[in-house]
């Protein structure tokens, strides 16, 4: 288990935070649970409809945030005085007007991307003053840039994975003849052997179903001759394993091995172009160009990566659009793929985190296409 994340750790954060608002013209900031949520208090809020927000205004005077919380959680939350405050609403109050409350009086207010339209709407009729822009829009990511203990934690979670990726690869896990939903079940146990504290997901897919990039394993038999794509990760002291690596139930056809190699050809050119200060779309074109001119242009029908840390998919993107430069403390997947309709697909996926030097693989299994 995890230990508790201190206060100080929580007020630096929070000043981090702050600071990113102040930069983008922001008087406030409303979270409504989720893992920003638990990142700037350390509380982890039930992801009900009954609402717990975090609400952050930025004022001359300094105004400590308040996390406001149902009635009925408030036993669970820890008290921190020089963090946050706290306030409560019950199943007979309107929780969005002790959020209104809370908020400024006036200005933009940045608002989590997933906060509920229900309360949204609710605040935008309440208090119609109020400029509300989603968190992606204004500051990005809040979580984005990992500090030093952060990139370790991916990295141990990257090696946990990893030791399953092996099993598959060492023949340990048997795959013909069984269902995918057999093989994912098993893959997941495997997951928690290894370490992990929890299963995100699984992905097997099979034969044609590869070419499926998020199929869902179902009752088909894996067969033999025929590709087999695995895509798991799980969660190990907060943070998440994220990898892909494809095997081959028998000699691989010519075909497909020159395939696969464009795919390692364009993943590595990402590794190395996942540089501190450059863009990210040049990390996506990287992989993206070598796949072109290997002809398989139209069958990469994704994004090269996105942001990882205590969820699966988070800040920043990896895509041809977003210009916004690769930072020191940037973690993220790199995973292009190549998939042909009703034939096969492959994937290649291991998380990086970026130092000053570059990307630091989080994943180091075998990278090549395995024969099992
Ligand atoms: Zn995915
Ligand atoms: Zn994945
Ligand atoms: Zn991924």
């Amino acid at each position: 288990m995890r230990p508790p994340v201190t206060d100080e750790a929580l007020t630096r954060r929070w000043h981090q935070v702050r600071q990113r608002l102040a930069d983008a013209d922001a008087a406030g900031i409303l979270i409504g649970g989720g893992a920003d949520l638990e990142y700037l208090t350390g509380y982890e809020a039930m992801p009900l409809e009954r609402i717990t927000a975090f609400v952050g205004r930025l004022s001359a005077s300094e105004v400590l945030p308040t996390l406001i919380v149902p009635e009925l959680e408030a036993a669970r939350v820890r008290r921190r005085p020089s963090v946050y405050g706290v306030a409560t609403w019950d199943d007979t109050t309107d929780p969005v007007s002790t959020i209104a409350s809370a908020l400024p009086q006036r200005g933009r207010v940045v608002v989590s991307d997933d906060l509920w339209a229900l309360h949204v709407l609710g605040l935008m009729h309440q208090r119609p003053e109020l400029d509300l822009v989603p968190a992606s829009k204004a500051v990005g990511g809040l979580r984005s840039i990992k500090s030093q203990e952060e990139r370790d934690a991916l990295a141990a979670a990257g090696s946990l994975a990893d030791k399953v990726a092996a099993q598959i690869q060492h023949r340990d896990l048997p795959l013909v003849g069984r269902t995918e939903a057999e093989v994912a079940a098993e893959v997941a146990d495997r997951l928690i052997e290894a370490g992990h504290e929890t299963v995100e997901f699984v992905i097997v897919a099979s034969g044609p179903n590869s070419a499926s990039p998020h199929h869902h394993p179902g009752p088909r038999a894996i067969e033999r001759d025929e590709m087999v794509m695995f895509d798991f990760g799980g969660s190990f002291g907060g943070f998440c394993s994220d990898t892909t690596r494809c095997v081959y139930t028998g000699p691989v056809p010519q075909d497909v091995r020159d395939a696969y190699t464009v795919l390692t050809e364009a993943q590595e050119a990402a590794v190395q172009a996942a540089k501190p200060g450059r863009p990210l779309a040049e990390v996506d074109l990287a992989a993206r160009r070598i796949i072109g001119a290997a002809g398989f242009g139209d069958y990469f029908i994704h994004r090269t990566g996105h942001g990882i840390g205590a969820e699966v998919h988070e800040h920043p993107y990896v895509t041809e659009l977003n210009s916004e430069p690769v930072q020191i403390g940037h973690a993220f997947s790199i995973e292009p793929g190549i998939y042909l309709p009703d034939r096969w697909g492959m994937r290649l996926e291991d998380i990086v985190v970026i130092e000053a030097d570059g990307a630091r693989r989080c994943n180091n299994s075998n990278r090549s296409l395995v024969e099992v």
